[in-house]
Order: structure tokens, then sequence, then C-alpha cells
């Protein structure tokens, strides 16, 4: 069980009542929120679904973009599909993926699988996704109810997962919504669950995102929690806050390193480097772990000479340290050094490659 709540949105995973383990994947890394249900049992479907998520997380565009929204799905599906054959999880292992990305009342979503995206406006209720399952082709054909659906021994099979196909077919959706609107991402164990009306009254009588996912994830487990269930809730604001974050970030970085320009050049002269010391560690790279535990690769080098450091951050990345083999630790703690930057990325794609650590 995870929780976590900032202004405007929580999101919550739990196990559920029968199962022994959580196949299920949330993210939310502002605009960016997913979720993900994993398939293929125990040691797979978890990858499956983790690999998803963080596939998508490294690849998605940071402001409203479709088609790169889809391409980061599509890579996250080449990526589920490389790690079964390389025998990370399982063969045949897949996963659902329902992502949003979130600017102000704009939202770009993109869907495979049976998870799904609700808005709730004005108090009601409406999907934004189709389900790609047996059951949802059989209503759509007309031959079976909504109803008669939710007994259906076959309800959870699906017809669309990522890590099965290489052309996999990927719905993505660009909505307006208004401000106050309340967007709802979840795994099918909410809806087998729970009715639609049912998660609407539970949206609408929980003011706040944290009590909202709490009350869904906790009417999914009293109406028996036979799966596990993970649910994202994202109030709409005019205001796009999220964004205004990253641009913000932005525009204190651009400013930053303008900033460094100028006291690099002045520290240099101060401390009597020569330009050709400058320009030797411009030419180098290295990788080092950040105080929050990842990896990022800076131009120059590592430590200081006289009182200067002489490092341009390169690329921040989300490869956890704590992830790595301890001899790879113990390097990255202290720095590892490269004759350039390309041979430096080069170590680090392999790095964020999973298997190839
Ligand atoms: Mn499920």
């Amino acid at each position: 069980m995870s929780a976590r709540s900032q202004r405007g949105w929580a999101a919550r995973t739990d196990v559920g009542r029968i199962r022994s383990h959580n196949e299920d994947a949330v993210l939310a890394d502002p605009p960016l929120f997913a979720v993900a249900d994993g398939l293929g049992g125990h040691e797979a479907g978890e990858v499956a679904s983790h690999i998803a998520v963080e596939t998508l997380r490294d690849h998605a565009p940071r402001r409203p973009d479709a088609s790169a929204l889809r391409r980061a799905v599509r890579a996250a599906n080449r990526e589920v599909i490389r790690a079964a054959r390389e025998g990370i999880g399982r063969w045949g292992m897949g996963t659902t993926l329902t992502a949003a990305l979130v600017h102000g009342t704009r939202l770009t979503i993109a869907h495979v699988g049976d998870s799904r995206a609700y808005l709730l406006h004005g108090g009601v209720l409406s999907r934004l996704t189709e389900d790609h399952s047996v059951v949802a082709d059989l209503i759509r054909a007309g031959r079976m109810t909504e109803e008669e659906s939710r007994s259906h021994p076959n309800r959870s099979v699906i017809t669309r997962a990522l890590g099965t196909d290489p052309d996999l077919k990927i719905d993505v959706y660009e909505v307006d919504a208004s401000a106050g609107d309340r967007l709802l991402l979840c795994t099918d164990g909410l809806t087998v669950a729970l009715l639609d009306e049912q998660i609407r009254e539970i949206l609408a009588a929980n003011r706040e995102p944290e009590a909202a996912v709490r009350a869904l994830v906790d009417a999914a487990n009293d109406a028996g929690g036979i799966d596990n269930v993970s649910v994202i809730v994202i109030d709409l604001s005019a205001d796009d806050t999220a964004g205004r974050g990253v641009r913000e970030r932005e525009r204190a970085l651009r400013v930053a390193v303008t900033a460094i320009g100028w006291l690099v050049a002045a520290a240099l002269i101060l401390s009597g480097i020569s330009f050709l010391t400058y320009r030797y560690a411009r030419s180098r790279a290295f990788l080092i772990a950040e105080p929050d535990g990842t990896v990022s690769l800076y131009r120059g080098v590592p430590g200081s000479i006289g009182s200067v450091e002489l490092r341009w951050l390169e690329r921040r990345t989300s490869v956890r340290v704590s992830e790595l083999p301890p001899a790879r630790q113990a390097e990255l703690a202290e720095g590892r050094v490269f004759d350039s930057v390309d041979e430096a990325r080069a170590f680090l794609d392999a790095l964020e490659t999973p298997g190839a650590r």
C-alpha cells in the first residue's frame, strides 16, 4: 500500500483482500499520472506494470503533446516486450496502461487495456476511456449488457495489453475539461468491485483527493477486495499548477546556469586556474550519486580544483544507486570519471537498461 498527497491530487494502490501481491503500479509525477495493471502472475505482472510506468515516466513529454505521449506508451510497450524476451519477468507477461497528462483543464490521455479514466463534471461521472476487453466488445456489439458482464467468467480477459504486440494500437484522447472537474484513473480492481454510480457518490462525497482515494480503496475492499486496486484522483483547476511549477523550475535553472557561467569565469581568475585546466575539465565527464540517491551525468571533474568546482550538469536520471550492484554503488559515490561526455552517456545508457547492470 502506498499513499502520496500533494495539493490537488492523491494516489493509492492496495493489494486487496485475497491476493498475496500487488501487480498494479501507479505513477503520480505531475503533470503525468498513470495506472497499470500487470498480467502474468507473480514475478511477471508487477514487473510488467512497473517497467511500463517507469518507461512512460522517462519518455513522456512535460507539455500537452498527444503524439509524444503516444510515442512514450509505444516505448513502454517495447520495453515490456524486450524485458520478457530477455528473461526479466516472464514470457507472456503484459500490462494495461492508462495515462494522463494534466495541464490545467487540458487532459491528454493514452490508454490500453481495461483500466479506466473517468471525469466527474458537474456531479456527472463519465468514462473517458473504452475498455479493451472481451466483455466490452460484447457490450458494444449489443450481445451483452453491462449488468451481465459483471458476472461473466471472462470479464477480466483483455484484448489489448502492453507486452504482446510490437504494433500495439494505443487510444489517445485530448479532453478539454473544466475547472472544478475531477479526474479519476483506476485499475479494474475498482470497477469490478463498484458500479459507476457508487464511484460517483464517493468522488462527490469526499472533498479532499486523499480522502477520496482512501474511500474508493476501502469500498473496493469492503466489496470483497478480490483484486489489486489502484486509484488516482486529480482535481482540475484553471491555473496550471503542475505545468507552472515545471516552467518555474526551468526558468530558475536557466538563470542559475547563466550566473554560474560568470561565477566560474570570476573564480577561475581569482584562483589562478588556467584556461587549459578549464578546457580540460570541459572535455571530461563523470557520473555521480546525487544526495537524493539518483545518478546524474556531469561534464567536468568530480570534487574541486582549488576552491572551484568544475562541473556542469548534463543529465539527471531516475537510475537509483541503491538498485545497482555494490561495486557500482561505491564508484558512483565518489564519481566515475570518463574521457568524454559520449563515453559517460554510453555507460549511463547501459545503467538505464534494466538487466544490463
Ligand atoms: Mn486488476
